[in-house]
């Protein structure tokens, strides 16, 4: 049988090139307990959640006469769950679902066998699972358990903890869970979900987000915030790094299945991954990337006439900076909002366009000005590159780049997508090198202790200590990525 695949055109980011420039989260989970038409209130957190992942998504749901209902679409949640005729045959009071961004094989060619949840029936009732993160150990944990006749189908790590779960020996869901998950190394937040039970666990490090809402008389686990709000759910809190959440009728027990470590949040949630509107440890991002902005700004100064963000990441920096500097800030680039699948064939012309089916600079403003653009990141260079040209296209005098995160050095292996070290422009280069490559006449990074600082660390980065994830900063990876290292990945120390 041929699986359906995601069709490519144009007007896709994968198409026009740009979308390799910039690191993925590959996944957010969602799910809910107690409410009426779970499936509902499941497809528009899911939405909100779309910038996690937009490759594809699913939804479980469970009703007493029904049982455990799925649907599993490749494509966007708005494309998918929005009709009737799918969201009638997802009833129930309890659901979870999953947005995907595909990292296994070509870019565009997520699988729908790989679209999660994934289900698992073992000898006390059916379970789905949802899981956003990276298992750094999953190739060694399929060996073993196709060894031990385990029958995969699907290429996702994740399945490794369905199989895990049904080789415990427990005799309750959450108890295998907790089995499974203890062999299990790397970065997860799971949502899950049984027939009556609405599951959450964080790995001890806590690399990946996951938050508890409160939403009527019932439950919501989300990976971000903004999807609380959008179904008019209360925020109830944070689950824990280490921490398993068991939410019934009666309430919420937690428990902790780990041994204790000190968390190691994703910090690049902070400057590019969540939604500006979400609150994650109490900070509001959008703060925190103003911040980000009030400290670039405090580090790496120039003479210029306007900050403009490279929209839409770069934007509550750009604020930041301009607060700080005194620079007028201005809409320099304009974004289309529009981009989507049209009409329009895939034609080499077309190709050609790249950057500029998405973003457009605003010419009028921007002759005879030196403009700061201030941007989330520099992966590739590719877009930087493109962007700068269209700024000099349009007569500036002068184009100085400011980039919210450190030089992003090192690959991620902990749920975000990012292409391998040899093709990340600061692995190879200086930022002296990185500045003449790109063609700017400044180009700067905030430092890592800048980073820090703005999200709340005030002394920095303590490097005995660091309070978070910043390995593809630093190269410092807080759990080793044992598959890797397998397949010949150097540690900073070997690389040195
Ligand atoms: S390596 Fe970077 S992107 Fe990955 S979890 Fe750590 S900080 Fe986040």
């Amino acid at each position: 049988m041929v699986e359906p695949t995601l069709p490519r055109h144009p007007f896709d980011p994968a198409f026009t090139g740009d979308d390799d420039d910039k690191l993925h989260e590959e996944c957010g989970v969602f799910g809910v307990i107690g409410v009426a038409d779970a499936a509902n209130f499941v497809a528009l957190g899911l939405h909100a959640l779309q910038h996690r992942g937009q490759e594809a998504g699913g939804i479980v749901t469970h009703h007493p006469d029904h049982g455990f209902t799925s649907a599993r679409r490749i494509g966007l949640v708005r494309d998918n769950f929005t009709t009737a005729s799918v969201m009638e045959t997802l009833p129930g009071e309890i659901g979870i679902g999953h947005v995907r961004y595909s990292t296994a094989g070509a870019k565009g060619a997520t699988q729908i066998r790989d679209v999660q949840p994934f289900f698992g029936e073992f000898a006390m009732g059916g379970a789905a699972i949802a899981h956003n993160g990276n298992i750094v150990n999953a190739d060694e944990l399929r060996r073993e358990l196709i060894e031990h006749g385990s029958i995969f189908q699907s290429s996702s790590d994740t399945e490794c903890i369905i199989h895990l779960m049904a080789r415990s020996l427990q005799k309750t869901i959450p108890e295998r869970m907790k089995d499974g998950l203890r062999r299990v190394e790397g970065a997860f937040s799971i949502v899950a979900m049984t027939r009556t039970k609405l599951i959450g666990c964080r790995d001890a490090l806590g690399v990946r987000p996951l938050v508890i809402g409160r939403v009527g008389d019932g439950y919501a686990l989300s990976s971000e915030t903004c999807a609380l709000d959008i179904i008019g759910a209360d925020y109830v809190r944070e689950v824990a790094p280490g921490e398993m959440v068991v939410i019934t009728d009666e309430g919420i027990e937690s428990f902790q299945p780990f041994a204790p470590k000190k968390p190691r949040f994703c910090i690049f949630e902070h400057v590019y991954f969540s939604r500006p509107d979400s609150i994650i440890g109490g900070q509001s991002i959008y703060e925190t990337r103003r911040q980000i902005g009030v400290e670039l700004a405090l580090e790496a100064p120039v003479e210029a006439d306007l900050v403009c963000p490279v929209p839409d990441s770069g934007t509550p920096a750009a604020i930041g900076y301009s607060q700080q500097s005194g620079i007028p800030y201005a809409m320099g680039i304009i974004r289309n909002q529009y981009m989507g699948r049209t009409f329009i064939e895939p034609t080499e012309s077309i190709r050609n366009m790249g950057v500029r089916l998405k973003l457009n600079v605003n010419r009028a403003l921007i002759r005879g000005k030196r403009v700061i653009l201030v941007d989330d990141s520099v992966v590739r260079g590719t877009t930087s590159r493109k962007i700068k040209e269209m700024i000099l296209d349009a007569g500036a005098a002068e184009v100085h780049f400011r980039i919210a995160s450190p030089p992003t050095a090192w690959p991620c292996f902990y749920g975000v997508d990012t292409p391998q070290r040899e093709k990340l422009l600061a692995a190879t280069m200086s930022e002296d090198e990185m500045r003449e490559h790109l063609g700017v006449d400044s180009l700067k990074f905030i430092s890592l202790d800048g980073l820090y600082r703005a999200v709340g660390e005030a002394k920095g980065r303590d490097p005995s200590q660091p309070a978070f994830c910043d390995a593809c900063f630093s190269g410092d990876y807080p759990v080793a990525p044992t598959d890797q290292l397998k397949k010949g990945f150097q540690l900073l120390a070997a690389a040195e």
